[in-house]
């Protein structure tokens, strides 16, 4: 019988990363599992740029940036849920540093994840224009799609429902 016990539910804390943790807490009642919720921060001393201009974190060192970007991460994890939500599912909360994929799929395979939820897009593309067929016209960003190609366990993709991919 296959249970769904451990799910993954890596966030870039994007409206489809939402609707995928809906799901991932769904599932999770229903095989009295646990929900993982994953971020992957950029490292910093790889990818400068990463930085960006930030005023908070300016005159910082690359450590104390990572310290508080680690801190905000997790209370942006924490606010996906409700109290009451978070007493009710068995849910941690995990930040890791390095490329999203690679992150991802080392994650999966370290904590034996029966199944991956995460969102077809991300942050990477910008809110659809009215009536506009870009980006959302790419059936996936990709980040799920290196995901899907190589995860040890399913993965289900979800879709935010107000996004659609239609096929012209
Ligand atoms: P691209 O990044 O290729 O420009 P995109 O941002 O629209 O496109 P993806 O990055 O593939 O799309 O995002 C798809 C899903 O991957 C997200 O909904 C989320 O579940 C997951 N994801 C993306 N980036 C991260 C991250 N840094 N940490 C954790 N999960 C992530
Ligand atoms: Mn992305």
């Amino acid at each position: 019988m296959i249970t769904l016990k451990k799910i993954l539910v890596p966030t870039d804390f994007s409206e489809t990363a939402k609707v995928a943790l809906t799901y991932a807490r769904a599932l999770a009642s229903t095989y009295h599992g646990s929900v993982h919720v994953l971020h992957v921060l950029p490292d910093a001393s790889v990818q400068p740029w990463a930085f960006g201009v930030e005023t908070e974190t300016m005159g910082l060192s690359t450590s104390e940036r990572l310290k508080r970007w680690e801190q905000k991460a997790n209370e942006q994890m924490k606010n996906l849920l409700s109290e009451t939500e978070r007493k009710q599912l068995d849910v941690r909360f995990v930040t890791q540093v390095g490329h999203p994929v690679q992150q991802i799929l080392q994650y999966a395979k370290d904590q034996a994840v029966d199944l991956i939820v995460m969102g077809t897009h991300g942050r990477g593309t910008p809110a659809p224009t009215s009536g506009g067929a870009f980006p959302w016209n790419v059936p996936m960003g990709s980040v799920a799609e290196r995901v899907v190609r190589q995860a040890p366990c399913p993965v289900l993709t979800v879709r935010h429902p107000e996004h659609e991919f239609v096929t012209p």
